[in-house]
């Protein structure tokens, strides 16, 4: 079958014979028919993503139809449509024991550590697939990117009467302003690009939007009547956005970083104290936010739409990638048809 692997930053490699999967204990065979390109395969394009080995198969985010449910078929059968969720955990570890296997200490990412879904047949935990009866094979390769927005909007807490401010409106700061949107509380988006800003006013609804910038904290309290906002979200990835978001949430208030850098953040302590701010990660997500995107999505109160700006087909991918999707500012997700 066809296979296409990054042999080496910038170089994609097409095999047409390679051997088709089989089935070890609890596993499924899927058919694969959509994959989203996100930041981390492009990174890895561009090699700039830490702790990367070549060559490796890409692919996680995984529109697929169960062909064989295999041995521990977890209520699936063929033809079921599904997400993935492309999180190996051990299920033994400290993370996995206290339900949660999205931070594994031995967490194997499908297309990051091992090899992902740029083929047509791949072999799955069943316990990994997650089913719906409505969504099409786009809408379901894009629950993986929902899912991050959606597990840091877990892990905010928020409340109606929160005033969340998401700092960065690329693809993770777009799935998080999704979620915040159905909590009903006050958003405030912040960019330094005035197009992605318009973006979430017209294609999200986004009420509030706030460019980047030394006006940026007085704009912060005119829109909050006075107030900071009492959570803050950073999906940036930016080291100087994440150490300014310490000067941004009340007092009181609370910081979630959903985008990551390799360094360090540092923060003024007394800043910090004097707020006495909670600071959370958020990495991946956990089994059930797959299913909860699922039913919002079906439900309609998520909206995929405004998402997938380039297609591309399976086999294309080393002549297209490079040319049309890799370093393109105007895609914001690009779906391969396999
Ligand atoms: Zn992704
Ligand atoms: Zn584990």
């Amino acid at each position: 079958m066809l296979q296409i692997s990054l042999q080496n930053p910038g170089q994609f490699a097409a095999t047409h014979d390679a051997p088709e999967p089989t089935l070890a204990p609890g596993e499924a065979l899927v058919r694969v028919h959509r994959i989203g390109v996100c930041g981390t395969d492009l990174h890895a394009f561009a090699g700039k993503q830490p702790f990367f080995n070549y060559p490796r198969v890409l692919g996680h985010e995984l529109g697929v139809e169960v062909i064989n449910p295999g041995s521990d078929p977890h209520g699936l059968k063929a033809g079921d449509r599904c997400s993935v969720e492309p999180y190996i955990n051990c299920g033994r570890c400290i993370a996995c024991r206290r339900g949660k296997p999205n931070c594994c200490t031995d967490l194997k990412v499908m297309g990051v550590h091992i090899d992902g879904g740029m083929r047509p047949l791949v072999a799955i935990p069943a316990r990994k697939l997650h089913k719906s009866e409505k969504l099409n094979y786009d809408q379901l390769a894009l629950v993986e990117t929902l899912a991050i927005g959606a597990h840091a909007v877990e892990r905010a807490d928020i409340k109606k009467d929160d005033v969340v401010l998401v700092i960065g409106a690329g693809p993770i700061g777009l799935s998080v302003i999704q979620f915040v949107l159905v909590t009903g509380a006050t958003l405030i988006v912040m960019d330094v690009a005035e197009s992605r800003l318009a973006f979430c006013r017209d294609q999200l609804g986004v009420k509030h939007t706030v460019t980047a910038g030394p006006s940026a904290i007085d704009e912060l309290k005119k829109i909050g009547g006075g107030d900071l906002p009492t959570c803050v979200i950073d999906a940036t990835g930016n080291p100087k956005s994440m150490m300014g978001t310490f000067d941004l949430p009340a007092h009181g208030g609370r910081i979630v970083f959903v985008g990551l850098f390799q360094g360090d953040v540092t923060f003024n302590d007394p800043n910090f104290h004097r707020r006495e701010l909670t600071v959370m990660g958020s990495r991946n997500a956990l089994p059930a936010t797959f299913r909860d995107i699922i039913a919002l999505v079906e439900a309609g109160k998520v909206n995929t739409q405004p998402w997938i700006t380039h297609r591309l087909k399976l086999a294309d991918v080393p002549e297209i990638f490079p040319r049309d999707i890799s370093g393109n500012p105007a895609v914001l997700k690009a779906m391969i048809e396999v």
